[in-house]
């Protein structure tokens, strides 16, 4: 039980509401993980069990990451794929994350959610896709792995139930040994639902439903997934117009463009987000707009990998949530959710101007905008009656030193590390630590595995409650 936390004296407290406002020496103070109050200093301070003083912080609502593959944290860098575009880089790690299994997945997912908290983001979405034959059984497995190291850390969890059926045997582009069966996929979509998704305000983990593309899945898949996820209510997730190829792939294969083949499948409304979409084009950013469909940048992985800059700022003005993906660790590779707000700002004025997109919209995107994505309204602004996520950087850190504005610092200096970080009112971050688990032994494994799977030293399965200490809730 969260109790009471008052954090007084903000140097600079942004609240993300309708009117952007931002305050000085404000307030914030929390109950059972509900914002009461978010504003200027009151007559009197309200008792709380506990208070964190902020004269020299910045404090924004927590940000919300809405595309990753934790999973990839265990091939950053990869040499072999360090200079490919899609379609190579994917052919090039497919043989590699068919090593993955439940204990890989549960520390990949520790050590990409560790870095997502400490660069200030309390809410993040995952998209696993990739299930080797035998690593996951019905009723317990690789999303389960995440969701108990979501539990452990102290992170506001969206794993979404990726899939992939079309192996290279069926036309498709991964190996064989890496797809399912369609029965399975739905089967163990619908267990997760049933026994994962919360549904109500200041849930901790929803679950939504995500095949993998149009190259790795079938249309009739896409299908029945849109059905299940309506059936629950639960939301619908994939990659879509990430690059060229993709767009001649589904030209030749099924004679449409991707987001015709979306419409077809029953995927074009509100309850969808979507990751990257590059190459839309007017009337297509037009039809996603009119339907409210919600749009994941990322614009890290798609400089890095070349694959092209979004239509961000015209999905925006069309009427698309647009939130911010760090997407997967093996082609950003980093999750930092911060600098992944000053790469959108920094591509859209380098391709629009420098008028084109302010430091408050960057942070919108980073932070409400994605929360709607999610579908969420209990998160994304420091109001009262939000769910009490905020993170504070301390404007004293040597990259900050000599700002004249707090707000244009978070987003134009060297993207920091948080100082204090609050998910549901609780403390998980204090002083730049991590408060809910010691990481360095995470990290050890999480290296061991990495060079594991790149082929280099065998290593032997180990209980996960050695790595992370007795206290696991798995
Ligand atoms: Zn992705």
């Amino acid at each position: 039980m969260p109790g009471s936390l008052l954090i007084r004296d903000i140097h600079t407290l942004v609240l993300m509401d309708a009117a952007n406002t931002v305050l000085r020496d404000a307030c914030l103070y929390i109950e059972d993980g509900e914002i009461l109050y978010a504003g200027a200093r009151p007559a009197r301070w309200p008792r709380a069990e506990r208070t964190i003083r902020a004269r020299h912080a910045i404090a924004v609502p927590g940000l919300v990451n809405t595309h990753h593959h934790l999973y990839q944290t265990l091939t950053r860098a990869s040499p072999a794929a360090a200079n490919a575009e899609l379609f190579d880089w994917l052919r090039i790690l497919y043989p590699l994350w068919a090593r993955l299994d439940e204990e890989s997945v549960y520390v990949a997912a520790l050590a990409g959610m560790a870095e997502l908290l400490l660069s200030g983001c309390t809410t993040t979405a995952d998209h696993h896709y990739v299930f080797p034959r035998g690593s996951s059984r019905l009723g317990g497995g690789l999303i389960d792995a995440e969701i108990a190291a979501a539990r452990l850390i102290g992170i506001r969890f969206h794993p979404t139930r990726g899939s992939m059926s079309v192996g290279r045997s069926k036309g498709g582009l991964p190996p064989d040994s890496v797809v399912e069966t369609e029965p399975r996929i739905l089967a163990d979509s619908e267990r997760l639902i049933r026994r994962y998704h919360d549904p109500l305000p200041g849930a901790m983990v929803r679950i939504a439903l995500a095949p993998c593309s149009p190259f790795s899945v079938s249309p009739g898949l896409m299908r029945d997934t849109a059905e299940l996820a309506r059936r629950y209510d639960v939301r619908l997730h994939t990659h879509l117009a990430e690059t060229c190829d993709e767009e001649a792939y589904c030209l030749e294969r099924f004679g449409k463009r991707p987001l015709d083949l979306l419409e077809e499948t029953a995927w074009l409304d509100r309850g969808t987000w979507l990751a990257h979409g590059i190459y839309f084009n007017r009337a297509e950013v037009g039809r996603l707009g009119r339907a409210g469909v919600g749009i994941a940048h990322c614009p890290t992985s798609n400089m890095r990998l070349g694959s092209g800059a979004a239509p961000a700022l015209a999905l925006r003005r069309a009427g698309c949530p647009v939130g911010l993906g760090v997407d997967g660790s093996a082609s950003n590779d980093s999750s930092h959710m911060l600098a992944e707000a000053r790469q959108a700002l920094l591509l859209h004025r380098l391709v629009h101007g420098a008028a084109a997109l302010t430091v408050a919209d960057a942070l919108r995107m980073a932070t409400v905008e994605g929360a709607r994505c999610l579908g969420r309204d209990d998160i994304g602004t420091l109001e009262a009656g939000k769910r009490a996520d905020v993170a504070l950087f301390d404007l004293r850190d040597v990259g900050y030193s000599g700002a004249g504005d707090a707000l244009s610092a978070l987003l134009l200096c060297a993207p920091a590390r948080v100082d204090t970080l609050v998910v549901e009112g609780r403390i998980v971050v204090e002083g730049g630590e991590l408060k809910t688990i010691a990481l360095d032994p995470v990290l050890a494994r999480h290296r061991r595995l990495a060079a594991r799977m790149a082929g280099g030293v065998p290593d032997a399965p180990q209980s996960s409650s050695r790595i992370i200490g007795t206290d696991g809730r798995r």
